[in-house]
């Protein structure tokens, strides 16, 4: 499935990683647009990118979060492409299904490999792949937040008839996205950056990770140090990132997370049925 030169490169990092991830206590990953991508989810800046095409989109995205702040109504008008040159994007998103690579990482957490998930992505796949334990570092289309009190809550309770949402506290509630200008909420910052204090094993996937502050967070754990009591950091990247010339990772598979995922799943189940059957 994976051409080229690399070819036998690749089948063999796929054995390592498995190997690392098995013999892991504490594994968790990030994830990036790169996964989502295969899933057929636009992206923003690539050459067909929603704002690469539309100007006018990319301006008013940058002031969306000012726009609820001033005036949550109109925010809400514009997100539901009820006026102006708005969309129902996320509403959009909401139809995509997970791929290859959402399946096999919920299947590493089902057996007790990877402990958790912090993704940049807004689209929700990972829970629609089952994974449990997800972090929304930069919020999610399937929820409604409240900026006052913090409280989430699924977009579906909520007929968006009447606009803006209110939450229980009375105040206007904007999706949980985490929009430009806009702090990344402190609950997830602070259980992302404890999770990354306290991993074994980071597996980084379709990111190249330079958006900060989630960029912080392969450094925060390259930090603590390699091999013995450190953290190994590997990588699912379709070329090489800055993660990989200034050897924050410890190796690059490079490919599609869709291709490379599932074989570290079903190599990961392997030595694990091996183990059990030694024991
Ligand atoms: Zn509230």
């Amino acid at each position: 499935m994976i051409a080229g030169m690399e070819a036998g490169k690749t089948q063999d990092l796929i054995k390592q990683a498995a190997a690392d991830l098995a013999a892991s206590s504490h594994a968790i990953v990030l994830t990036g647009a790169g996964m989502s991508t295969e899933s057929g989810v636009a992206d923003f800046r690539g050459p067909k990118g929603i704002w690469t095409t539309n100007k006018q989109a990319e301006a008013q995205a940058y002031q969306r979060y000012e726009r609820f702040l001033n005036d949550p109504k109109a925010y809400w008008e514009e997100m539901l492409g009820t006026v102006g040159s708005g969309s129902d994007f996320y509403r959009q998103m909401r139809k995509v299904g997970p791929n290859p690579s959402h399946h096999a990482i919920a299947r590493l957490e089902q057996v007790g490999i990877v402990k958790s998930v912090i993704t940049q992505n807004v689209d929700g796949l990972h829970e629609k792949a089952g994974t449990q334990n997800v972090m929304h570092y930069h919020g999610t289309v399937e929820k409604l937040r409240c900026l006052s009190c913090g409280s989430r809550f699924g977009v579906d309770e909520y007929s968006l008839e009447k606009l803006p949402p209110l939450c229980r506290c009375g105040r206007p509630l904007k999706y949980d996205v985490v929009h430009f200008q806009e702090p990344i909420p402190s609950d997830i910052m602070d259980a992302a950056e404890s999770e990354a204090m306290k991993c074994d094993l980071m597996l980084i996937c379709g990111t190249s990770a330079v958006v900060y502050p989630f960029a912080a967070l392969p450094a925060m754990a390259r930090s603590r140090g390699r091999g013995g009591s450190g953290v190994k950091i590997i990588e699912v990247n379709a070329e090489p990132t800055p993660l990989t010339h200034q050897g924050v990772s410890d190796y690059l598979m490079q490919g599609k997370t869709g291709e490379i995922l599932p074989p570290v799943a079903d190599e990961v189940n392997e030595i694990l049925s091996q183990r059990e059957g030694h024991g």
